[in-house]
């Protein structure tokens, strides 16, 4: 299982967090003609032109797009002409188009191709942006155009889509706080401010009590079980640090370390794993837990300001789960079986404890060494033996494009003339069933120092036909590069990776709205991962596993037993791995459900009842993180939003039993796929355009099952 973290970084980055501060001063840098901004790209599908822009292009870019936007949004907000649905909404959509262009190849090489320049561009314009979004959002003359147009919208005979973009922006309106006083603004620009601070402070907490969390060992014996290269990085890391002689082992953000399944010592272990947990609950600088508990009282605070009984409420308003009544039901739901299926990995860990003679009750710091012995017990998988079978550019084109071709009819040419940011960058045109050209798709595969970790998909161009423009769509990962001459072989992580973030890109080039802010993958965070999820389920498909995997010096197919063992481990430890994912889910849930505003004075009571209440306080599964070390809602951007992985592979599932339900892989079912969810964005209600699709609300049972739990 993948960490929760390919989010498409796709949308205007007018829209991110709203942080208040002024932009920093600076001259009036020259932005002419000569700029490869300044006017949409020449290049078929206005494909980003890669070989004239200059890092120093940004800057000017960026700049002059605020200001544009700014003057754009004044303009809108100014007009004596009574507002209407063309000179409000609209208007504001076909506003900040060089602001958009700059930033979607300016994100794209910040993620993929970053360089010391970059990143100073991205951290002195981040507060210009955060002002944007709030001369946007915090507009009260702007606010009550809007509010006119959405009362008068049952009048203004708008076809569905431009109803669903009045509705969109009123309520980004409401949600960001245009409709209070002046006063009101004015305390929560401060308390937004304060919270960003705070943030930031956590982020740098975290980041130093993981680097002064690191296990030292004086010596190899605690080591044993680590191959000899893992022990020479070890003593490389403590060399770093000035510890000649000695070895330092880490620490990863979450709770469980990987390599816990290496070391036989069961003191190293317990060292190891204690170091992760209190890591940032020290009482030294780098302890959290005021600022946790400042950060929740804050945002209940906002959260009361705006007219919410809590955080996770306001979050969740846009969201597709939308209240967290109904996010506490599906965790519900889903912590009897899982936790039933821990208990029952635990039972056979403990059994293999019991058969060695160990003489001792697992502990959590067992689990994944003694796991990964149950593992190779029951599977016997071997990578080595599998990855022959994996080249990648057989699975990009026998397997993703094919699958896509299958069940969409599209076909894929591979184009050498427009120009990349680096030569592992290849691009594609993508034509439709039609035989009319759809968009354009750029993979980037292998992994580079300059390139941000994990997977996920973007816009180069999003989709509009306000804008008429077409989709331009990109991959990225971060697969080992092969030798020269030698052919890229990968993990079958790695090919469910693929059909994950093509099924984002599917997302993309199959839109088909008039508006931007509704296009495509701009879709809530909890119904975002769903088409990527569901296209992993082609990776495994007869059909479609026939036609890519074949080994790269013979040819032959996989031979089936190995198949068969690639599909049983699917369900391995999946208990444990669902216990510790809702373990995070439910504290981040119940933080955010705070409905008193007075501090939290003990965060680790706050952990323990929240588990406790909720029956996933399992003695040998701690939570994946403990609120100390939660980046993902204390800075990351998924406060009450934990959850969403797993609710949208609910979606995934269960949208995938229906093609079980109908003849499988088949182009009628790929098309209907295509019409009623693909190609929809964010036009249709999601509640609705999942079940018009399935027939029915989301169904749990294909997820339990998948996941050998039921
Ligand atoms: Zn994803």
């Amino acid at each position: 299982m993948r960490q929760p973290a390919c989010l498409p970084l796709c949308g205007l980055l007018v829209l991110i967090a709203s942080c208040v501060s002024e932009p920093p001063p600076s001259p009036k840098p020259a932005f002419d003609a000569s700029n490869p901004f300044f006017a949409p790209s020449s290049l078929p599908f206005q494909a980003a032109a890669f070989d004239k822009i200059k890092d120093a292009d940004f800057k000017p870019a960026i700049e002059e797009g605020i200001r544009e936007n700014e003057t754009e949004i004044q303009r809108i907000a100014d007009d004596t002409a009574a507002p209407t649905f063309a000179n409000t909404v609209v208007a504001l959509e076909k506003s900040g188009q060089l602001l958009t262009r700059t930033s979607l190849v300016f994100s794209m090489l910040t993620g993929a191709n970053t360089d010391d320049t970059l990143q100073k561009i991205e951290a002195d314009e981040a507060a210009g942006l955060a002002a944007l979004n709030d001369t946007l959002f915090l507009n009260s003359k702007l606010f009550a155009r809007v509010k006119t147009v959405y009362d008068q919208r049952e009048q203004l005979n708008l076809d569905p889509e431009s109803k669903r973009l009045i509705e969109y922006y009123k309520q980004k309106f409401d949600l960001a706080g245009a409709g209070l006083s002046d006063a009101a603004k004015d305390t929560l620009k401060q308390w937004n401010k304060e919270e960003a601070g705070l943030t930031v402070a956590f982020e740098h907490k975290v980041l130093a009590a993981n680097e002064a969390g690191a296990m030292v060992v004086g010596d190899t014996t605690a080591l044993a079980g680590l191959s000899s290269s893992q022990i020479q990085s070890a003593a490389d890391a403590a060399k770093a640090k000035k510890l000649d002689g000695k070895w330092l082992i880490p620490l990863q953000n979450t709770t469980q370390q990987p390599d816990l399944q290496y070391l036989s010592d069961r003191k190293t272990r317990q060292q190891l794993f204690d170091s992760s947990w209190m890591r940032a609950e020290k009482s030294d600088s780098n302890d959290t837990r005021k600022v946790v508990a400042r950060i929740a009282q804050l945002r209940v605070k906002k959260a009361k300001l705006l007219g919410y009984a809590n955080y996770a409420q306001w979050v969740l308003m846009d969201q597709m789960a939308h209240d967290p009544e109904t996010v506490g039901h599906f965790l519900d739901r889903l912590v009897p079986a899982v936790t039933k299926k821990a208990a029952g990995e635990a039972a056979d860990i403990q059994a293999l404890i019991d058969q060695q003679k160990g003489g001792f009750k697992l502990q959590p710091y067992d689990w994944n060494f003694y796991s990964e012995q149950v593992r190779k017990a029951k599977y016997d998988l071997n990578e080595a033996e599998i990855k022959p079978y994996f080249v990648l550019d057989s699975v990009l084109k026998n397997g993703v494009f094919y699958a896509a071709n299958l069940l969409y009819g599209l076909t894929f040419s591979e184009r050498k003339d427009l120009p990349v940011y680096n030569k592992d960058v290849r691009v594609f045109n993508v034509i439709d069933a039609d035989g009319k050209p759809l968009g354009l798709f750029y993979c980037d595969y292998f992994q580079r120092d300059n390139k941000n970790g994990g997977a996920w998909m973007s816009n180069l161009v999003a989709q509009s036909k306000l804008l008429n423009t077409q989709p331009v769509i990109y991959n990225i990962a971060n697969f080992a590069k092969p030798l020269e001459g030698e052919p890229a072989l990968i993990s079958f992580s790695d090919v469910t990776t693929m059909f994950h973030e093509f099924g984002h890109g599917l997302h993309g080039l199959f839109a088909d709205q008039q508006y931007p802010s509704l296009s495509g993958a701009n879709t809530a965070r909890d119904f975002v991962e769903f088409p990527s999820q569901f296209n992993e389920h082609w990776a495994l498909d007869p059909k479609v596993f026939a036609h890519y995997a074949h080994h790269y010096k013979t040819g032959a197919p996989m031979p089936q037993t190995l198949v068969d063992k690639i599909k049983r481990s699917g369900t391995f430890n999946q208990g444990y791995d669902y216990t510790e994912l809702l373990a995070a889910a439910t504290l981040d849930l119940q933080w955010h459900e705070l409905t008193n505003d007075s501090l939290v004075t003990d965060v680790d009571a706050f952990d323990a009842d929240a588990l406790h209440r909720t029956h996933l306080d399992l003695p040998q599964v701690p939570s994946r993180y403990r609120s100390s070390y939660f980046l993902h809602i204390w800075s990351n951007g998924y406060a009450a939003g934990y959850y969403a992985y797993s609710w949208t592979k609910m979606l995934a599932d269960d949208a995938f039993s229906w093609f079980g339900e109908h003849g499988g892989l088949t182009r009628a079912n790929g098309q209907r796929f295509r019409e009623m969810i693909l190609s929809r964005g964010n036009t249709i209600e999601y509640g609705k355009m999942f079940r018009d699709f399935r027939g029915h609300d989301p169904d749990i049972k294909p997820m339990l099952q998948g996941l050998g739990i039921q």
